[in-house]
């Protein structure tokens, strides 16, 4: 189906983008356009004007900080995410992980602000960013904000970035001797997660993630050990939906297998 008719703006800079985005209540970012031009294909969207952050330069960069950290910019696409040293030197999960995102098209378009912001459930970013404590930095008319990851997904499609916001960039805290583990189970080989969880080990401690399973991802923590972990999911109550992939009790039983996996892939399990 063809769009409806939209304005379009490329803003050079960020203040630029966001005085743009104010501007307009029907203003939308638009970073690799997966998701966006979908939506508004489908007539499920209709903004007024799409801000193009493709000129941003600030928010393609990947850099490490002094204690070993991360700082990724927005628009850094999944397959920047796949090859970079940087990513593979400090947090070698978020690499892995977005290596696992559909197929190179979507990786190559598509962005680590899109997959958060879109925060579709089934998105493999959203659940690795909380396990790992990051925070997601957001510009607006009065400056920016902090927010940790934790905090940050609302419901489905709904995030803590406001309307004339931005998320600028994501800070992801060094391993500092933690270590990270990914999950999954999919519709087919590279297709969307029915179930996914990240976790996070620390000591004895995971922190574990669980996605597609609520709304929003689920942290629980848990001593790492196998059944420990099932243990603690078993016990969180969750509501997952059904459909034609999986019923709740399904994604229930999944939810305990892949937050054990994940926990294992870290090294705990016990
Ligand atoms: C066929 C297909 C299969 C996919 N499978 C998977 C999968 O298995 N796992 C997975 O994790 N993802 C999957 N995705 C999602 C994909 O990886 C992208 O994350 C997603 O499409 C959005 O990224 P984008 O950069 O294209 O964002 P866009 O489509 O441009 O934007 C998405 C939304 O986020 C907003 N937005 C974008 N950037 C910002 C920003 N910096 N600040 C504020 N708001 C912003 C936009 O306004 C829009 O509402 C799939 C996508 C497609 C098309």
């Amino acid at each position: 189906m063809l769009l409806s008719e939209v304005g379009y703006a490329r803003p050079a800079a960020v203040e630029e983008a966001v005085r743009l985005l104010a501007e307009h209540d029907g203003a939308r970012p638009l970073a690799g356009g997966q998701t966006i031009l979908n939506v508004m294909k489908a007539r499920a969207a209709a903004p007024d004007v799409l801000v193009d952050l493709a000129d941003l330069e600030e928010l393609r960069a990947i850099a490490s900080t002094d204690d070993g950290g991360l700082v990724i910019g927005a628009m850094v696409t999944s397959a920047e995410l796949v090859t970079s040293s940087d990513v593979k030197a400090a947090r070698p999960v978020l690499g892995d992980v977005a290596a696992q995102i559909a197929d190179v098209q979507v990786r190559n378009r598509g962005t680590i602000g899109g997959n958060v912001c879109s925060n579709d459930p089934t998105n493999h970013l959203p659940p690795v960013l909380v396990a790992v404590g990051a925070t997601m930095t957001i510009a607006g008319a009065d400056g920016e904000r902090d927010v940790p990851a934790e905090e940050f997904f609302l419901g489905v499609y709904m995030t803590a970035v406001g309307l004339g916001e931005l998320l600028t960039r994501i800070t992801l805290p060094p391993l500092a001797g933690a270590r990270d583990g990914f999950s999954s189970v999919t519709i087919g080989a590279d297709g969307t997660c029915i179930v996914n969880a990240a976790a996070t080990v620390s000591g004895d401690e995971a922190r574990v993630v669980l996605g597609c399973v609520a709304a929003t991802p689920v942290l629980l923590t848990a001593p790492a050990e196998d059944d420990a972990v099932r243990e603690a999911v078993h016990g969180a109550g969750l509501e997952p939906p059904s459909d034609v992939h999986g019923s709740a009790d399904y994604r229930r039983h999944l939810a305990e297998v892949v937050a054990a996996r994940a926990v294992a892939e870290a090294g705990g399990g016990g």
